[in-house]
């Protein structure tokens, strides 16, 4: 099967220096495979967005180089996917209403394949996919074999919030295997939630992806440089000083010649491998 990466936005903010990193760094990897490389924009949790975010991102990304092979794919117009993969689920009894509170789980308390508060149908509650007592093993291709009881870790986890919104972990492997995705690279702090999308493709019987989870760029404080906290946001119109940054983050020589971002990227491929990237997180300076 010919290779398939992606790079998946959230639109909660304008490129921040740790998103170009994710951006690069499944872009290198898709290249270096002679595979494609897709965009698709996480528009599916309208309180965290902002206006015009979308629009930014997918503006700076081809000033840094970076070109999508296909149509940028929307989430916000895949909820008809949604709602049928949510049917499935709840067909087959994966699924269970839950009108708990963030209060009642407070202190850990676990869930065992139903709710613990009493139905109160004048509300709509929130749908938990039932996790068993199993643990999910695989191998990440660059932090190396990873394993978790998701009944000791997640719990039974939230697939669509009270608010009617799906969350990040089904359209996300919805998604993965609707855009044939053959090889998830993003950032390390996704790293734990790679066992609950591994568990959700077994339940829908969709395809498991490879898994690389690129190290972090992280703040003087040693926090995920974020988005939403407008950190470290890149300049794409002057996109080089923010791409060679990122390749040396990456572990590359970054030209110092190359005077577009298209030439800096080719030479960066030239010397690519993904064996070689860094596995640990690091600060960056302001
Ligand atoms: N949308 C997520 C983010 O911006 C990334 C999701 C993913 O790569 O699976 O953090």
């Amino acid at each position: 099967m010919s290779y398939r990466g992606r790079f998946a936005p959230s639109p909660t903010g304008h490129l921040h220096f740790g998103s170009l990193v994710a951006a690069v760094g499944s872009w290198l990897c898709a290249r270096h495979a002679g595979g494609a490389w897709l965009l698709r924009v996480e528009d599916i949790d309208p309180p965290r967005e902002m206006p015009g975010s979308a629009e930014s991102i997918l503006a700076a990304l081809p000033a840094f180089g970076l070109h999508a092979d296909a149509p940028v794919l929307f989430q916000s117009r895949r909820i008809a996917a949604y709602d049928e993969a949510f049917e499935q689920l709840r067909a087959a009894d994966l699924v269970f209403p839950c009108w708990c509170s963030r209060n009642d789980l407070a202190g850990g308390l676990h869930l065992d394949g139903h709710c613990l508060a009493a139905p109160q149908p004048e509300r709509a509650p929130a749908w938990r996919l039932r996790v068993p007592d199993e643990i999910i093993a695989f191998d990440d291709a660059l932090q190396g074999p990873q394993a978790q009881n998701l009944r000791h870790t997640a719990g039974d986890f939230v697939i669509r919030r009270v608010e009617g919104y799906y969350a990040y972990q089904l359209a996300c492997v919805v998604d993965d295997a609707y855009q044939g995705i053959t090889q998830v690279v993003r950032g390390n702090d996704l790293l734990d939630s790679t066992p609950r999308q591994i568990f959700l493709q077994h339940c829908l019987g969709l395809p498991t992806p490879g898994y690389l989870h690129l190290p972090l760029a992280l703040d003087e404080g040693g926090r995920k440089l974020s988005k939403s906290e407008q950190a470290h946001p890149v300049d794409p119109t002057q996109p080089l000083p923010a791409l060679r940054q990122a390749l040396a983050f990456l572990g590359l020589p970054a030209s110092a010649t190359a005077e577009t971002a298209d030439t800096l990227l080719a030479e960066a491929l030239a010397h690519f491998d993904p064996a070689l990237l860094p596995h640990c997180s690091e600060r960056i300076a302001a």
